[in-house]
This record gives C-alpha cells, sequence and structure tokens, in this order.
C-alpha cells in the first residue's frame, strides 16, 4: 500500500513523493513488482482477504503495489476518492460505460470523442441495450437538457476535443448532471490535471489515457480511472472479472513519469502557446485559421481561462489548400514525427482528414471541427526554435 503523505503538500510534490512503502531493501525509487500473485501469511489471511474483511494485493489482475501507487498519485492529483488501472485508455473508458450502465439506459455524449469512444459509443454498447444521444460541442445549455431522457444515466464528454480543440463548459455539464441526478464521466487526457481538474466542476468519472501525456514519451500503453468511491467500486468490480489490467511494469513507468508531468505540462504549453503566436502573427497567408484556447482570439478564449490553467500542448491550425496542401505539408516536415500518438516529449504532426478521420463523410467531419486542411501538433519538449523552422519550412514547400 503506498505510504501516507501528510496532508498539506502541493501536486507538484504530491506526484513526486506519494510511493509504496520501501521495502526490507531500503530501495529508493520503487520497485517494479513483476508477480502474479502474492502469498498468504497463513490459511486465514488467504480467506479474509478473499472475504474482503482485510485490504491486501492477491493477484495482479485485482491490485498490484505500482498499480496502487499510480492510482494513489492521481486521486490526489485529481481530487477524486479512488480509482483504477486498466491495460489502455480505450479499456478505461470502456470500463467507465459498460461498468456501471445497463441494459436499457441512456449516455448523453459530446460528439466530438475520441475515435474508438466514438465505436464504443455506436456499434458496442447498442448490442447490450445501452444508446446514446450525441449533442454538438456548439451545443447550448438548452441543448444538452433536451438531449437529457427519462432513462439517461451518464453524461460523457471530452474537452479540450480531439483533434477540433473546441471547449465544453465544465461548471455547465456538472450543473445538468447535478439538475437530472446522472453521472458526468469526463476524458481529461488532453489535459491532465495539472491542466484542468474536472472534480473541481462536479465530474464523478475521470478517465485517462495514461499513454499520452502521463507518460509523455510514447512507451508504453495505459489508462487510469478515478472517481467517487462507490462508483469506483462498481467499476472495480466489473474490471477485475472482465480482465483489462495494467501491467505493473507499464504501472512503474506511469507513475515514474508523474514525477515530471507538471514541468512537462508546463513546457509544452509555453511551446504551444508560442508555436500559436507565432503562427498567427507571420503565417497566415498560408494558413486559414489557428486554434489554441489561450489564444486571444480563440472563440472560447474566457472559457478557457475560466476552466484551463494553460491552454495545454496541442494546437491545431487549417492550411489553404485543402487534402492536397495539408498532405504535402506532412511530406515536408522533417524533425517532427509523423505518427498517431500524442502527448510526447517530441512534436508530432498529424493529418485527421486524411487518416484519423478518412472514413467521415466531409459532413461529419465537419461537425467534429475537421477541416480538410486541419493540422493537429502535439507540441513537443524541442527547443522552440527548430520546431517553428521545421514547420515554417513545411508550409512553404507545400505552396505550389
Ligand atoms: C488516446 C486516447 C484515448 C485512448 O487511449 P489508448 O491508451 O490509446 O487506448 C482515449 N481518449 C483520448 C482523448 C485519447 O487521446
Amino acid at each position: 500500500m503506498p505510504n501516507d503523505l501528510p496532508d498539506g503538500f502541493h501536486p507538484e510534490t504530491i506526484a513526486i513523493r506519494a510511493q509504496t512503502e520501501r521495502s526490507g531493501n531500503r530501495e529508493h525509487a520503487v520497485p517494479i513488482y513483476m508477480t502474479s500473485s502474492f502469498m498468504f501469511d497463513d490459511a486465514e489471511q488467504a480467506r479474509a482477504m478473499f472475504a474482503d474483511e482485510i485490504e491486501g494485493n492477491i493477484y495482479t489482475r485485482f491490485s498490484n503495489p505500482n498499480s496502487n501507487e499510480l492510482i494513489e498519485k492521481m486521486c490526489l492529483l485529481e481530487d477524486a476518492e479512488d480509482g483504477l488501472t486498466t491495460a489502455s485508455g480505450m479499456a478505461a473508458v470502456f470500463v467507465s460505460l459498460a461498468g456501471i450502465l445497463k441494459q436499457g439506459d441512456h449516455v448523453v455524449a459530446s460528439r466530438a470523442v475520441f475515435g474508438s469512444t466514438h465505436q464504443v459509443l455506436t456499434m458496442l454498447l447498442p448490442r447490450w441495450g445501452i444508446k446514446h444521444t450525441y449533442v454538438d460541442t456548439s451545443a447550448s445549455e438548452e441543448d444538452w437538457e433536451k438531449a437529457i431522457q427519462p432513462n439517461t444515466r451518464m453524461i460523457f464528454a471530452e474537452t479540450p476535443s480531439n483533434p477540433g480543440l473546441d471547449l465544453l463548459d465544465l461548471q455547465m455539464l456538472g450543473q445538468i448532471a447535478k439538475r437530472h441526478d446522472i453521472l458526468l464521466n469526463i476524458d481529461n487526457c488532453f489535459a491532465t490535471p495539472f491542466v484542468q481538474k474536472p472534480s473541481e466542476f462536479g465530474a464523478d468519472i475521470i478517465t485517462h489515457s495514461a499513454t499520452k501525456y502521463i507518460d509523455g514519451q510514447g512507451r508504453a500503453i495505459g489508462g487510469i480511472i478515478v472517481g467517487r468511491k462507490d462508483i469506483v467500486k462498481e467499476l472495480r468490480f466489473f474490471a477485475r472479472h472482465s480482465g483489462p489490467a495494467m501491467s505493473p511494469f507499464n504501472a512503474w513507468i506511469f507513475s515514474k513519469s508523474l514525477e515530471t508531468l507538471s514541468i512537462r505540462m508546463e513546457k509544452h504549453a509555453n511551446n504551444a502557446m508560442h508555436l500559436a503566436e507565432w503562427l498567427e502573427a507571420e503565417h497566415m497567408q498560408h494558413l486559414e485559421s489557428v486554434k489554441y484556447p489561450y489564444l486571444k482570439s480563440y472563440p472560447q478564449y474566457n472559457l478557457a481561462q475560466k476552466q484551463m490553467k494553460s491552454g495545454g500542448g496541442m494546437v491545431c491550425f487549417s492550411v489553404k489548400g485543402g487534402l492536397e496542401r495539408g498532405r504535402a505539408f506532412l511530406d515536408n516536415i522533417k524533425l517532427c514525427s509523423l505518427t498517431a500518438n500524442l502527448g510526447d516529449s517530441r512534436t508530432i504532426v498529424t493529418h485527421p482528414a486524411s487518416t484519423t478521420h478518412s472514413k467521415l463523410s466531409i459532413a461529419d467531419r465537419e461537425a467534429v471541427g475537421i477541416s480538410d486542411g486541419l493540422i493537429r501538433i502535439s507540441v513537443g519538449l524541442e527547443h522552440i526554435t527548430d520546431i517553428k523552422n521545421d514547420i515554417a519550412s513545411a508550409l512553404k514547400s507545400s505552396q505550389h
């Protein structure tokens, strides 16, 4: 079990200092508990642990010291009561839905959700009689209210949205959920708790893909759910018996990575802010628009200031010349990576219209803020001048 940190430390300190109790070997860094099961002292302890009369690790599918440490830190960072780890971000999203919803239930979800979340809502959950209604990111409070049905049990949303970078008003969603006595489930992967804390606005469940900023170096796949104790208890039952457990090795990576998350997010946001301002000031001859939540020109600037501590690490812009130009831009990139990930120390460039969202119709793409020329930049930790030079030269070379 993690050690008990005395109260009153700041999140930056907690992310570094919360640690699994030291073993007899007096290690400084936490060991990797690469073990499938844990030993019982005697038959009575085994009985009592299985009966939930005493706490303790039994089997790594249920719990493990490395996962426990990661959960402890994330609960402290997100101001949540309890949590669980999963093998991927999608396992976290799926468990957060399937672990609590039942046949006949209804979910109101933001239309701009992660691609696989969209597949879960539209293709998988309906098999078990769970329906959903989508609401546009531009929807008013009234539109959200109208989507709520008598059997609605949950609101599911992601903010900022991927890849369109639209924001949802967390306070508004929290109030709607409260008014109807339904759960608010927020995918906080894009922001991380150092940029935005959904629990402050009444979120009951918060899901994360640890693969992204929590790892921060593109090494491991994992997911985390934190939230209300009574709900996490149900989700844990679902996960324990359906089995999407996180590897202790991955939990160790993620927990160690949390030690640097606050300074990484600060640097990601500084680089992103700098890049967005520079694009807007010097490159509008190539661009239709630049989007970053902390830009003055951002349509939801006030909301961003209210619910986010920085603009985060993602910047979007739309190149003039649509699909062709978007692809040409990618082909002229030299430093940044062309890869399907985000939240990495390395800057990553993607063109959603020709890749992740190519199967959607143009109308469906536009409904979630994806124009043909949209480029998404996950701004990394390299020197900002090198990132700028690469993007400037690719913009220039992609002109015909
Ligand atoms: C990547 C991502 C996921 C899925 O996470 P995996 O770790 O890839 O399974 C879910 N939500 C958002 C917002 C993501 O970016």
